[in-house]
Order: structure tokens, then sequence, then C-alpha cells
């Protein structure tokens, strides 16, 4: 058979994980333990000679298949999923970096990233955020102990876009692991590995699941970086092909230290989600495209966040990284309209936090996920005090119109 493409990938990928049962769908294997009727073999696999599952904790059956779909999306040498995206970032970061070490990270991140950030410098991790829009401005950030440089590709809620090729030559030239948070923009919109990112992390809980109903994350391995280069693996992984030592590490060491792993169920709802996330994306990208244009039009609307507008500053690099230009727009209603009013006059759109659902929701966010940082920091990350984030869902696009239609009247 000719070598397929995306989806087809991936509407597939359990059937030929089970030759002999002919089951479509990789079965839910809800065993923590497994137990051997040779001991040598348990033995082996704990030793690494040998593959094979020992306790539910670093994998399962049904986690292994779900690793091996991700990896495929996003073309890596190899994947690990986790209870969240969070755990995958928690985790990652724990398991690769020592006290001493310092990392660069964006300053436009997911609100609960910079808090993992802190928790790092209470360990002896140096960070520096900088404007990841300008690769200039992280080279200026380097150090001789930098080992590291963490961005997430579209940011939220403002939508500014990481320089993102620019960094990655950068990461290259020095020998710094590139890591990028591929959540905004899920394999099927962009290939991190492409940029030249050394690991991926993703939130599954997002686009890829899909349906709101399981938190779930991943790391991939891109194969970009050579981790013979890092000093900070340990040598009881050395033993590992170059390609597989960061990954054995966070396998072995990270999810046995903080035990953020993935159950079996939620790795086969992940599993489900992800057969459609092309169809959802595209249809959840298209609606978000007329509604930008809807709001960047209306005389009660200020301003409008979203990359696939010709105004946003980086459009032209949306366009050069992004098949299209995701699903998220945030929008500030002119002065005068209270964004509260305006989303409890919204009947469609929910009032939720989360992005990447299959319904259409929205938040105001000073006064939600941002309303901890405080005045000072949301004005230094261009966030206004009446903004509104929205992630745009798959319902029927003249649904969603006129639903802001009769809102924007009543306010
Ligand atoms: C939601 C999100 C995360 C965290 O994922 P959870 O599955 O909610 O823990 C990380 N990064 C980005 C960019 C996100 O949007």
């Amino acid at each position: 058979m000719s070598k397929t493409q995306f989806t087809t990938n991936i509407v597939h990928a359990d059937r030929k994980l089970n030759p002999d049962s002919g089951a479509v769908h990789y079965p839910v294997v809800n065993s923590v333990l497994f137990g051997y009727e040779n001991p040598q073999d348990l033995v082996d696999i704990f030793q690494g000679k040998q593959a094979g599952h020992a306790y539910a904790r670093q994998s399962t059956p049904t986690t292994d298949a779900l690793q091996s779909m991700v990896n495929d999306m996003e073309n890596g040498v190899g994947c690990l999923v986790f209870a969240s995206g969070m755990s995958a970032i928690t985790t990652t970061f724990f398991t690769l970096l020592n006290a001493g070490d310092h990392i660069i990270a964006s300053q436009f991140l997911f609100g609960n990233t910079p808090s993992v950030l802190g928790t790092l410098k209470r360990f002896g991790v140096e960070v520096t955020q900088v404007d990841v829009t300008n690769a200039q401005l992280v080279q200026s950030a380097i150090q001789p102990n930098t080992k590291m440089v963490f961005t997430e590709t579209i940011a939220n809620p403002v939508t500014q876009i990481a320089d993102l090729d620019g960094i990655g030559q950068l990461c290259q030239q020095h020998n710094l692991v590139y890591i990028v948070d591929n959540t905004m923009t899920p394999s099927y919109l962009f290939k991190a590995k492409e940029v030249g990112a050394s690991l991926i992390t993703t939130s599954l809980t997002k686009y890829v699941g899909g349906h709101g109903t399981v938190t779930a994350g991943a790391v991939i391995d891109t194969g970009n970086y050579d981790w013979t280069n890092f000093d900070n693996i340990l040598d009881s992984f050395r033993q590992q092909p170059a390609h597989a030592q960061a990954l054995t590490q966070i396998k072995k060491k990270g999810l046995r230290d903080l035990g953020g792993c993935l159950s079996s169920d939620s790795a086969h709802l992940i599993a489900l989600g992800a057969e459609t996330m092309s169809l959802r994306l595209e249809r959840a990208c298209d609606n978000a495209m007329q509604l930008a244009q809807y709001l960047n039009d209306h005389d009660k609307i200020a301003k409008v966040y979203y990359p696939g507008l010709e105004s946003h500053p980086q459009h032209l690099d949306a366009k050069k990284y992004f098949k299209t230009f995701g699903a998220i727009i945030s929008f500030d209603p002119i002065a005068g309209i209270d964004p509260v009013k305006l989303l409890t006059e919204l009947n469609l759109v929910i009032s939720a936090t989360h992005l990447g659902d299959n319904r259409t929701l929205a938040l105001p966010v000073a006064q939600t996920i941002f309303y901890e940082m405080g005045l000072e920091n949301r004005q230094k990350a261009g966030i206004s005090e009446n903004m509104i984030r929205m992630s745009v869902g798959i319902e029927d696009i003249g649904d969603l119109l006129s639903d802001f239609e009769q809102a924007l009247m009543s306010c």
C-alpha cells in the first residue's frame, strides 16, 4: 500500500496494532499489573532489554497504542502520554533540568505554565521570559548555563506568534533543547518538527480529544536533537540509542517521580477524538475566520486579535507556518460595554474556561484566567481589561453569527 496521509493514518492506526483479533479499536486494557509466565521476561523488561509492561504508572497496551498514534501525527521518534498537558510539561522540565541550569521561556504563555516556571525557580533553575515574536530577543537572553528554550506557537489570549523558525535555528547553533508547546496548532495545522523543535509538548485535552470529556497530555521527541550532547541524561539512560535517551529518562524517572500517568480508559477516549481532529479543526478554523471578520467590522468591537486578519502583527508568519489560523479569537468590546454583560447576552456561546472544544466557549480574560496575575502584569502581556477570549467550536456558522448579532444589539 502506498504511503497514506494524516487522517487515513489516524483512523487505521489501531487496527494495524490488532492484526489477530481484527478489532479496529485498540482494546482498553484496565490492568495495573502485568504478570509473566517466565520471570526472566519481567527481569528483562525492568532492565530495558525487552519491550513490555510492568506497571500502569509507566505504560499499558492502550496508552502505548495512543502514543504510537500521536507519535505518527507529529512524525516523531517516540512519544509519552500523561494525565494532562500540565503533567507533560512539568514532568519534562523536572526530568531534564537541574538546579543551576537556565531556561528561556516565552513571556506569552498559557497561564499555568508560568506557575511551573515559578516552581522551577524555587528548585534553583534560572528562568528568563522573553518576547518570542523576535528570535533576536531570545538570542540576547542566552547565558553559559542555558539548556532549553520553551515556547508556544500561537499565544493565548493575545494570539502573538512565536518566531518559530528563527528560534529553531538559534537553538541548533547553540545546542539548546527547543521545546514547542503545540496545543494551539495541533499536528494537522503545524509540524513543529520542521522548525527544528527537539520536543513537542501538547495538551491532548484540547483539539486532539476535542469532546471535553477527558484530560491528557503528551511529549513527542522529533529526533532533531542529539541527546548525547545533553549533560543532564543520567548514566543509567545513556545505554539507550541517542534519540531515546530523553524520553526514556522522562518515562523511567519522570513518570515514576511525579506519577502523572494516563489511564487506559482516558487514552481510549483521546484516540476516539483524534479520529475526527482534522474535520473538527477545519470547521472550527473556518468558523473562527468568519467570526473574526464579523467582529472586526462591528462598530461595538474596538479590536480583534486573530492571526487570520491582515491587520494582525504576525499575519504573514501565521500564513507561513500554519495550515489555517487556528480557532482562538480574542476581542475587546468598545469602552462602555461590560464583557460580562456581553457574555450574559450570548445564548449559544458558553461561558467556560477550556479551549479546543466542539462547542464555542468564551470568558472575560482579566476577570478570570488572568485575574491572579494582577493589572500591571496584564498590561505587560497586552491584555486589556475588557478582553474576551473565545474558543470557536464546530456549530453552524449562521447560528454563531446570529447569536452575536442579537447579543451585541442588546449591549
Ligand atoms: C490547556 C493548555 C495546557 C495544559 O493542558 P491541560 O491538559 O489542561 O493540563 C498547556 N499548554 C497550553 C497552550 C494549553 O492551552
